[in-house]
């Protein structure tokens, strides 16, 4: 059951997964989320939204009061989803399009005007085998070039 919004931590703990990395790397900005931690922070977010002021807002849902309790009522995601509530747990893949379970958010934490991409686990290992073919391609061409072939001639 998603917990009251005085007893959650702060929304921003998605937790880093990529701790290691080169020189200059952010791992801060490679973030693992899934629809079950953003279970955990559901009815704190959606209080969050529609209660200002001391006082509940209205909500396409309809009464958003009617809709935190039932949220509190929530003991697990599907049950969230039978809300009509799917869109407040889950994301879109980039890539392939798909709502996964599990991904990672690379780029700015989430906000106003922030600047971050969602990508499933599945697309985020295709990236992996795609960075080493382009790793190794670029490391050959570089090569090339240092050995005297220079750029390609156009007319050729
Ligand atoms: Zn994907």
């Amino acid at each position: 059951m998603p917990q009251d919004a005085g007893d959650l931590p702060a929304l921003a703990e998605a937790e880093p997964v990529a701790r290691l990395g080169p020189p200059g790397f952010d791992p801060g900005r490679v973030r693992f989320d899934s629809c079950e931690r953003q279970f955990e922070s559901v009815a704190k977010r959606w209080r969050q939204q529609y209660f200002r002021n001391g006082r509940w807002g209205g909500t396409i849902y309809g009464s958003a009061d009617e809709t935190y309790a039932k949220i509190r009522e929530c003991k697990t995601v599907a049950d969230l989803y039978a809300l009509g509530l799917k869109n407040w747990v889950s994301e879109r893949c980039a890539l392939c399009g798909s709502e996964p379970d599990a991904w990672l958010e690379v780029g700015d934490e989430p906000d106003y005007e922030a600047r971050w991409l969602t990508i499933c686990l599945p697309c985020a290992e295709h990236l992996g085998a795609i960075a080493t073919e382009a790793r190794r391609a670029a490391t050959t061409e570089i090569g090339a070039v240092h050995e005297g072939a220079g750029p390609k001639d156009i007319a050729q």
